[in-house]
């Protein structure tokens, strides 16, 4: 079954062989989908004929969002947190460790279905690769059960055991890492294709953080790891050195780590929805940029710091506040968001890439960031398959 998608006002290939820029950008552009491949991109006027034809009246068309950061296996509400944050008033509740609590009371059949909806909810915004974690579990049952559910749903699952020393262990972070680097992950590893650790004053220092991506690289995991949010720190260079496809947050950057990066194969992903919701300093993407480092932008959906699956409202963030231009920001959340995955195959709208394409209502896709907070997904299609 073939399926011809014509008049695409402009459509973001990421493939600058197809057409102009960086963006690969053709103007009234045609795709066909072949299955769950896409098997011709062009302008209209020449496209083949196909079986089903759909025309998109104008709207603009990119690949589907890549959000390679978010944490989706949770129960619980922090509403009281966010609104004592925003109100400044003191909150003395636990943070995370209050998530981890209500998620390991949790039936299976509840994370499951917080899961599926969320995951649902970024679909509708554009959203056809996301990337999960555990870390809400913090034992081995509770991990595994975690990257368990989430692997039924995802491809991109990540283990990360390492968010935060679990609660029975607050007096020996040391004997947390041997369970992380020990039983839990030999519980985990199955589950998995990642390890991710946050390596940040409060949680797991480099020596530690290095112990825990190493141990999950003998596994056969891929590393990646949560660098530089919340203050100065050796992630980076980790990242750097391990090989890491990805440091995520990368807020508080020396230009020794800015250069770290950009000669290097890891990809700096930003996470604007978490100083948006915190009200902290946004991380730079102008200078990475101009360093030449290649950048990813992504959700971090999560239940403390960062509650949103909107890749489009991290794009007219990332715009406004973090030097980024409208098509920078477009290729960091589609292309930056595959090459942090180390995927070849999604993120871009060219021969043999998966048929993940969004429409939206617009005529451009500057209007991400132009028509913030406007509901502009009109159309998704992944791996094929009509979604919305
Ligand atoms: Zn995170």
């Amino acid at each position: 079954m073939t399926t011809l998608v014509t008049h695409i006002a402009s459509l973001v290939t990421n493939d600058p062989s197809l057409g102009d820029g960086p963006l690969g950008l053709i103007q009234d552009a045609a795709v066909v989908i072949d299955g769950d491949r896409v098997a011709w991109v062009g302008e209209t006027s020449k496209a083949p004929a196909t079986d089903n034809r759909v025309d998109a009246e104008g709207r603009a068309g990119i690949p589907g969002f890549v959000d390679s950061h978010s944490h989706l296996v949770f129960a619980g509400d922090r509403t009281a947190e966010f609104n004592a944050r925003m109100s400044g008033r003191p909150y003395s509740a636990g943070g995370i460790r209050t998530t981890v609590a209500a998620t390991r009371a949790a039936a299976d059949t509840d994370l499951a279905a917080t899961l599926d909806r969320y995951l649902a909810e970024a679909l509708r915004q554009g959203t056809t690769t996301m990337e999960t974690k555990s870390g809400y579990g913090l034992t081995a049952a509770d991990e595994s059960r975690a990257l368990r559910l989430a692997a039924d749903r995802t491809d991109e699952v990540t283990y990360l055991g390492a968010h935060i020393v679990a609660p029975e262990y607050a007096d020996d972070p040391a004997a947390y890492v041997d369970l992380v680097t020990g039983p839990m992950l030999d519980a985990c590893a199955p589950h998995a294709r990642w390890v991710d650790v946050f390596c940040e004053q409060g949680a797991f220092d480099g020596d530690q953080a290095r112990a825990v991506l190493e141990a999950g690289m003998k596994k056969g995991l891929l590393p990646r790891i949560h660098a530089n949010q919340l203050s100065y720190g050796p992630g980076v260079q980790l990242a750097v050195e391990l090989g890491a496809a990805s440091a995520d947050h990368c807020t508080h950057l020396t230009d020794e780590d800015v250069d770290a990066l950009a000669g290097s194969g890891t990809v700096a992903t930003l996470l604007p929805g978490a100083e948006f919701s915190t009200r902290a300093k946004w991380p730079d993407a102008r200078r990475l940029i101009d360093a030449g480092a290649t950048v990813a932008l992504a959700s971090d959906c999560n239940p403390g710091s960062s509650f949103t699956s909107s890749v489009p409202f991290c794009i007219a963030l990332a715009v406004r506040d973090m030097g980024m231009t409208p098509d920078e920001a477009v290729r960091a959340a589609t292309a930056g968001g595959a090459a942090a995955l180390r995927r070849t195959d999604i993120g871009r709208v060219a021969v043999g890439a998966r048929a993940d394409l969004v429409l939206l209502d617009a005529p451009s896709h500057v209007h991400l960031a132009y028509r913030p907070g406007v509901p502009l997904v009109s159309a998704v299609w992944r791996a094929g398959r009509r979604e919305v």
